[in-house]
């Protein structure tokens, strides 16, 4: 049955992660993933996290109920929507989920099956490289809005397209840390985005897998979200992931929500789910939900796992700016203010992919060829060396 089929290639950042992996040189840099690193460039656990893991005792390993852990899905909705009118009058349905990626999968096959299910979904353009894959695999129109440009988010480009919109369509909205190139809109340009998506009925999917990263509150970061709902007044879904924020990448833990304008949507947006879950997955895992569970309804562990979402963002920042000032130091053509303009995991350098090519051959420097550096891949040891390496490459 596979003979006529071609070979597909590896994952391209999945594949930055493996060359980085086979190199053997001690000075390599690999900025290539998406996932937070310590000034050590380790991995990090969470305290909040190794506190829950503390608390978590004997389980047991039964299947969880098929929309996952009720304690989880309680205290995510919670934390996403406490304080609108719709947490408030019950009309949020949710679902719990393999990370972010599955509830974007969970949210887009639960809109298809709508009465007035849209067949196009617009995306950013860049966006996150799995975004055109996983929506088309599923069999949605994917179209592009433009959204970037000179290191900055293009508001007039974006909006001008989302003006054109096919109405009752979907349009995937990064919430905060748009992946890949750090831009968001900024508080007045939200408005006038919700504005246009009310007008032409266009149903807002939050992908939000960077909450937390932008300002180290993830209260904050969610702000767009409580303003669609409370002054638009709309419906829409959250695909929330805590992989980043907590730091349980592997565990694959998230949540996929729909606000509805009354409880009987809300219940029945939840009945949807419910099904699209059982015929794809049947049911989420349990270990990470648990402690993500225990982290957001345990005050203390709470309170750390916020300081754990400032020492991350902090840390991101701090070396934003040292990268910044190395190069200015060093004198590097070019502008590179968009490094410290930009926020959350990752920075968009502009730089060209025979550039990006060069950096690895070269300087054992590993980031994905649209110039996106994950900035959680610096510290103190080699944000010199990088800069450097940087340098040479734009001279040469
Ligand atoms: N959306 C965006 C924009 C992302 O960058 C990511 C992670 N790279 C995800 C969703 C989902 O990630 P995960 O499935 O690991 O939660």
């Amino acid at each position: 049955a596979f003979q006529s089929i071609d070979l597909v290639p590896p994952d391209i950042q999945f594949d930055i992660t493996r060359r980085f992996l086979a190199d053997s040189n001690n000075d390599k840099i690999n900025l290539g993933q998406g996932a937070y690193r310590d000034e050590n460039g380790q991995p990090w656990v969470l305290p909040s996290v190794k506190m829950a893991k503390a608390e978590l005792g004997e389980f047991g390993h039964e299947y969880l109920p098929i929309l996952g852990l009720k304690s989880f899905r309680d205290e995510a909705t919670r934390l996403l929507y406490k304080g609108t009118r719709a947490f408030t009058e019950n009309r949020i349905a949710s679902c719990q989920s393999i990370s972010g990626t599955g509830a974007l999968i969970l949210a887009a096959l639960s809109l298809k099956r709508l009465h007035s299910a849209p067949d196009s979904i617009y995306i950013t353009s860049p966006t996150w490289v799995n975004h055109q894959m996983m929506f088309s695999t599923i069999g949605y129109q994917v179209k592009e809005l433009p959204y970037y440009k000179d290191g900055a988010f293009d508001f007039d480009a974006f909006t001008a397209a989302l003006g054109q919109a096919k109405p009752g369509s979907t349009v995937v909205l990064h919430t905060c840390a748009h992946n890949p190139t750090g831009c968001d809109p900024s508080k007045i340009q939200w408005k006038a985005i919700g504005s246009i998506m009310k007008e032409r009925g266009l149903f807002p999917i939050f992908d939000s897998a960077y909450l937390g990263f932008n300002s180290g509150s993830f209260h904050d970061d969610a702000w767009p979200i409580r303003y669609f709902l409370d002054e638009l007044n709309v419906e829409l879904a959250v695909c929330l992931s805590m992989a980043k924020n907590m730091g349980l990448y592997g565990d694959r833990v998230g949540l996929v929500s729909f606000a509805t304008l009354s409880q009987d949507t809300a219940q029945i947006a939840e009945s949807v789910m419910q099904n699209v879950q059982r015929s794809t997955i049947t049911t989420p895992p349990a270990y990470g939900a648990r402690l993500a569970s225990i982290v957001l309804s345990t005050p203390a562990i709470r309170e750390q796992w916020q300081k754990d979402l400032l020492t991350m963002s902090g840390r991101i920042k701090s070396m934003r700016k040292r990268l910044y000032d190395e190069l200015i130091l060093l004198e590097t053509p070019g502008d590179w203010s968009c490094i410290i303009t930009q926020s959350g995991m990752f920075a968009f350098l502009g730089i060209s992919k025979t550039q990006i090519h060069h950096l690895e051959k070269k300087h054992h420097v590993f980031m994905v060829e649209t110039s996106r550096m994950s900035v959680a891949g610096l510290n103190e040891n080699n944000v010199q060396r990088f800069a450097k390496a940087l340098d040479e490459t734009v001279r040469n």
